[in-house]
């Protein structure tokens, strides 16, 4: 808790009433926003992945790196606490989860993160009407939360052209179809190295078309990092090839 204006007052306050964590809400919490040490143990849980293609570490076999061209970096897997966080992200009364994920993204992947040498943090804009029936964008709040981990500003270098279909309401050949000319760059992209962000990947067809627009704009580079991917996309399983 903060109180403005009586700074000597706010580590008694919070020594009186300690934070809670905004996952359980249950135990008391440290950092911003405060998260407990279960939880966030639960949260960055799940096997190790390939930082290039995001798929669970495959060892020698070939990495399918499709998108993006960089990188992309993943906190859980999208399963049981994660899914359940994920959803409460999308409410507005979920933004604190959405902003505790994003900390935690930042927390578990700092070396890549920061070996990317990145100069801007993106979100993968919501259509402004959904956005407005939804009340808030998860992506959006995870992105701001990134960025204030990485000491990047949050930049909005994306917009929706065209409401699309949920892509998880789609078989997996018609998706690409569906995002493709949906967004467009806004500012001015050009020469920086960009995190895009999401809460969901199903199938990387949506931060594959948003990475194309980034980099016909000229980003210089164009890494992503999400809450969850779902396992299984295109190729995924194509090892044994
Ligand atoms: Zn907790
Ligand atoms: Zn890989």
């Amino acid at each position: 808790m903060r109180w403005p204006g009586m700074p000597g007052l706010a580590p008694w306050l919070d020594f009186l009433c300690p934070p809670r964590c905004v996952f359980c809400r249950a135990e008391p919490a440290s950092g911003h926003p405060p998260i407990c040490r279960r939880c966030a143990a639960t949260m960055s849980a799940g096997g190790p992945r390939c930082p290039a293609c995001g798929r669970p570490a495959h060892g020698d076999t070939r990495c399918r790196r499709r998108f993006p061209a960089g990188g992309l970096v993943v906190l859980a897997d999208y399963a049981d606490e994660a899914r359940t966080a994920i959803l409460e992200a999308k409410r507005p009364a979920g933004e604190p989860v959405a902003a505790g994920l994003g900390r935690l993204l930042v927390e578990k992947h700092r070396a890549i993160l920061d070996e990317w040498r990145l100069h801007a943090v993106v979100p993968v804009p919501m259509h402004w009407l959904r956005r407005m029936s939804r009340g808030t964008s998860a992506a959006d709040t995870i992105a701001t939360a990134v960025a204030r981990g990485l000491g990047l500003p949050r930049r909005r270098l994306l917009r929706r052209r065209r409401a699309t279909r949920r892509q998880n309401e789609l078989v997996v050949g018609e998706r690409p179809a569906n995002v493709r000319g949906a967004f467009a760059a806004r500012g001015r992209p050009a020469g920086l190295r960009i995190l895009l962000v999401d809460d969901v990947s199903t199938t990387g067809a949506t931060l594959a078309e948003c990475g194309r627009v980034l980099v016909e704009a000229g980003a210089a580079a164009v890494y992503a990092a999400v809450i969850a991917r779902a396992d299984g996309w295109p190729g995924d399983d194509a090892d044994a090839s």
